[in-house]
């Protein structure tokens, strides 16, 4: 008999990784508080599927000292081999979500393509001290001259002064809440349930097994038609605490694993906030906005094409796991006009602000966490999309007993 597993959250982590346990024969049950997948910070992703480039992320974005002092410490730990494998995570990740799209025909508004913009000189010089590294942990990135940027991305401001851009193969930008939601489909195909409006409350061992404790939860106010066709298979269920049984779980619930977890676990909220606007079609200006991601680390700020919207994000802020802050729309929408002017119709603007869990070292956390039959897959991060398809898919490889396709041994939640 094939072994039941729980995934707790059907956002990017647990829709990939339901996937791929159905994949292996498991029998799988999503558990997912909201009313459909990707409904929280994989709802709010800029888009960008990127390839993993260490020394390259934000380190200075606002954050508590509290949080500091645990980047600090866990920066003093080395955790080159965690590099190292978070690199070759990343490959197989991209690897597999292209893969996913051609064998299931998942269509989620992908463009090939990823640049990052180098302002000014001295950039561009801090750029080329790190690419030895980076080729050397077998990323493809290239550095090319503005000219040549200009030529990639035609759309971009002959104003904007730009020195040169880094070209990541691989790299490009799609939709991820379209991509989840096809491939919880799939998953449904082989098998796994998922059960929406649901809460898991908690997670005991129950002999070799684990007794989840989970709770219907349904919203105050009537759904509304969408999103009752959107949820579908969840019918009313019980009220009050039920537990069930399961052989293993996986935790994909972001900053709420903590509870589950019952031990402290440093995870802290990475806020971003972002805008959504329909690209302008004016016939005579066809290159009007990006052709795929565009990001711009002196601004804090990625530009994306899917379909015929562009998405733009920043304003990475770190706080504590509860904290909320105010975005600043209007940098975003100043960005947007430095790099792409006049690129988007104002009269339809979509604004959001999500957050991701982040442990102190800004890896993932991924593998066993400790406790017998339970597993982790958090924490990714900024580039969460760019390494779900290959997080869950060596997670699964893991828990069936499977040789890895890379090792992950380094990214566990031991390190921490
Ligand atoms: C503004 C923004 C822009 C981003 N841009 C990019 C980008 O361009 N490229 C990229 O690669 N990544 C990007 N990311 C990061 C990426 O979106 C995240 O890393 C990824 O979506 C995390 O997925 P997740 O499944 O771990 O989390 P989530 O999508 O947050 O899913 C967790 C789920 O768990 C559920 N849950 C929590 N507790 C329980 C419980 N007890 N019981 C049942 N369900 C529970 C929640 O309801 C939620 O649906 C961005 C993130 C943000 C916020």
């Amino acid at each position: 008999m094939s072994r039941s597993i729980a995934v707790v959250g059907a956002g990017l982590a647990g829709v990939t990784t339901a996937y791929e346990l159905a994949a292996l024969g498991f029998q799988v049950q999503v558990f997912e508080r909201g009313g459909s997948v990707a409904e929280q910070a994989s709802f709010a992703s800029s888009a960008l599927l990127s390839p993993f480039l260490p020394g390259l992320a934000d380190a200075s974005a606002p954050a508590p000292l509290g949080f500091r002092l645990r980047r600090w410490r866990a920066g003093r730990k080395g955790g080159d081999d965690a590099v190292s494998q978070l690199a070759a995570l990343s490959r197989l990740s991209l690897a597999r979500t292209t893969e996913l799209r051609h064998e299931l025909g998942l269509d989620d508004e992908a463009s090939d393509g990823l640049l990052i913009a180098l302002a000014d000189a001295k950039r561009t010089a801090a750029a080329e001290a790190l690419l030895e590294g980076w080729q050397a942990l077998g990323l493809q990135v290239e550095l090319i001259e503005a000219g040549e940027a200009r030529l990639r991305e035609p759309g971009l401001n002959a104003d904007a002064p730009l020195s040169a851009a880094l070209a990541l193969a691989h790299g490009g930008a799609g939709n991820a809440r379209l991509f989840a939601q096809q491939l919880r489909l799939q998953a449904q195909r082989l098998g796994a349930g998922f059960r929406f409006h649901t809460t898991v409350r908690a997670i005991a061992a129950d002999g070799a097994g684990l007794m989840l404790r989970h709770e219907y939860t349904p919203p105050a106010e009537a759904p509304t038609r969408s999103a009752e066709r959107e949820a579908g298979d969840t019918l009313p269920q019980p009220l009050g605490p039920q537990d069930e049984r399961f052989d293993a779980a996986v935790l994909c619930n972001g900053l709420d694993a903590p509870t589950l977890l019952g031990e402290r676990l440093p995870l802290s909220a990475q806020h971003e906030a972002s805008v959504t606007a329909p690209l302008r079609l004016v016939e005579g200006y066809p290159d009007l906005g990006p052709k795929a991601g565009w990001v711009d680390p002196s601004r804090d700020l990625s530009v994306a094409r899917a379909g015929q919207r562009v998405r733009v994000s920043g304003g990475l802020t770190v706080t504590d796991a509860r904290a909320r802050v105010n975005p600043d729309y209007e940098a975003l929408h100043r960005g947007l006009q430095h790099w792409f002017p006049g690129s988007v119709l104002h009269q339809q603007v979509q604004q959001g602000q999500a957050r991701r869990a982040m442990s102190a070292d800004g890896l993932p956390l991924l593998g066993a966490s400790g406790r017998p039959g339970l597993w982790l897959n958090l924490s990714l991060g900024g580039q969460g999309w760019g390494l779900t398809c290959g997080s869950a898919q060596v997670l699964a490889q893991l828990i069936a007993g499977q040789a890895p396709a890379v090792d992950i041994a380094a990214l566990g939640p031991q390190r921490l």
